[in-house]
């Protein structure tokens, strides 16, 4: 089957220093065309990978990446991405949700497999390696599908309050909660019991991500490229 031209990233190959200063050049915006779905769902089976609400379809999935609503103001992923976990991650998701729906809540996913070329340019973007990995040393969880980003819903899709907005890079959104509302500590303590009780990590510096830690000889190899699943997408630069 020919690929689909999904994803045409036009300049990803932009010079990277040492030093991201504010002046730093942004990066060009990453050319999408519309995803088939059901073509990529298939091509990523092939690679371990599943819909994120593949075991559990109350999973209610919303991806900021692929609208212009998001901290970088520009839309990342192609429209009609879908969300995709591995495999494993994907059980242990719903697993989390299981127990959350037995207290009247849910999970709603912000984020799930990334495509290393978006996870570049997103690096590109952000000018840190604090909240974003450095592509040249460690690729995200999130290439290999293994790390998926949450929030909690109530019954009624209310979204509950939490210490910061999604991806508030600021000291804020840390996993642990250093502030004073009560109600604000009782849903984070629910969302990371619920979690971590399905075999989830915290990452400290953000309390909606979760990784999957539990196939570290994966973890070591390489992402999946989005080329893999049939997308048209630039080389990223070197590691
Ligand atoms: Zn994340």
């Amino acid at each position: 089957m020919t690929a689909l031209p999904i994803l045409v990233a036009v300049s990803l190959a932009l010079a990277v220093t040492g030093c991201r200063g504010a002046n730093r050049p942004m990066p060009a915006p990453l050319l999408m065309q519309p995803v088939k779905r059901t073509t990529v769902i298939a091509s990523a089976a092939a690679r371990g990978l599943v819909r994120a609400d593949y075991y559990d379809r109350t999973l209610e999935i919303r991806l900021p990446y692929a609208t212009p609503d998001n901290i970088f103001g520009r839309v990342l992923y192609p429209p009609g991405f879908p969300a995709l976990l591995s495999q494993p991650t994907a059980l242990k998701l719903a697993m989390a949700n299981a127990r959350l729906r037995r207290h009247g809540l849910r999970l709603r996913v912000l984020d799930a497999y990334r495509p290393p070329e978006v996870q570049w340019q997103i690096f590109q973007l952000f000018a840190s390696d604090k909240y974003v990995s450095d592509p040249r040393r460690q690729w995200s969880k999130h290439t290999y599908g293994r790390a998926v980003d949450v929030e909690l819903l109530d019954a009624d899709g209310r979204v509950l309050p939490m210490p910061s907005a999604f991806d508030d890079f600021t000291k804020r959104a840390a996993a642990t909660y250093t502030g004073t509302d009560p109600q604000i500590r009782a849903n984070l303590a629910r969302l990371q019991e619920a979690m971590t009780r399905a075999g989830f990590s915290l990452y400290p510096d953000e309390w909606w991500h979760f990784n999957d830690l539990s196939d570290p000889a994966v973890l070591r190899g390489p992402p999946i490229f989005g080329r893999d699943l049939g997308l048209a997408v630039a080389e990223p630069a070197a590691r």
